[in-house]
């Protein structure tokens, strides 16, 4: 490529809970500046955030324990670009069903998710799915005690569905959210997709 790239976009992942570490991984190797966000005061440094997969009642309880839940409602209110792969996308679901008693999320997404949508019977599981905007061939996609969109807004784009039409990957103006786990398959389309957006963003 010609020209200056210019700096490193700076993208924390949040690291309260889950794999993040995985999603720091792919971010250094796309040539993000990638780090672990955990205090309030890191929000300010980051040009953009990944919410990892994991357990969402859990992150739910860390981020209010942290003081971290209400800054990183503003954060995502005020235009950080953010990407929430599964427990990260029922995070910034306004609306979750099936949570824990008392769960809550930070929002953003105007989407009602359900946690563990799959059941018992079928945990676990990986196919093949289309998202056009990321062209040919599709990708390889890992759910894991994964959760699927039930119902989106008016603006929220759907970027892929399930071949029964279940809603797994949806995007709406700055946050983008997967109910799957592109960071375990070695396939970084969508952390690059993410990673212009933070661009696009500036
Ligand atoms: N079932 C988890 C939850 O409700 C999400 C699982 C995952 O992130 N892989 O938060």
């Amino acid at each position: 490529m010609a020209g200056n790239p210019g700096p490193s976009p700076r993208v924390g992942v949040l690291a309260l809970q889950g794999d993040f570490r995985e999603h720091l991984r792919v971010l250094t190797a796309l040539g993000a500046d990638a780090r672990s966000v955990r205090r309030p005061e890191e929000l300010s440094e980051i040009d953009g955030l990944v919410i990892p997969g994991g357990e969402s009642s859990v992150m739910d309880k860390l981020s209010r324990a942290f003081g971290l839940a209400g800054p990183l409602r503003e954060a995502v209110a005020g235009g950080l670009p953010v990407y929430g792969t599964c427990a990260g996308l029922i995070m910034l679901a306004d609306r979750v069903l099936d949570g824990i008693e008392g769960q809550q999320s930070i929002g953003g997404l105007d989407v009602s998710v359900r946690r563990n949508a799959f059941g018992n019977q079928l945990e676990s599981f990986e196919t093949d799915l289309a998202i056009p905007r990321l062209g040919e061939p599709g990708i390889h996609a890992v759910f894991i005690r994964a959760p699927v969109v039930v119902e989106a807004g008016p603006d929220v784009d759907v970027l892929a569905s399930l071949d029964d039409g279940r809603i797994v990957a949806v995007e709406s103006r700055n946050v983008l959210g997967t109910a799957f786990h592109p960071e375990v398959t070695g396939d970084s389309r969508i952390h690059s997709y993410f990673l212009q957006k933070v661009a696009n963003a500036h």
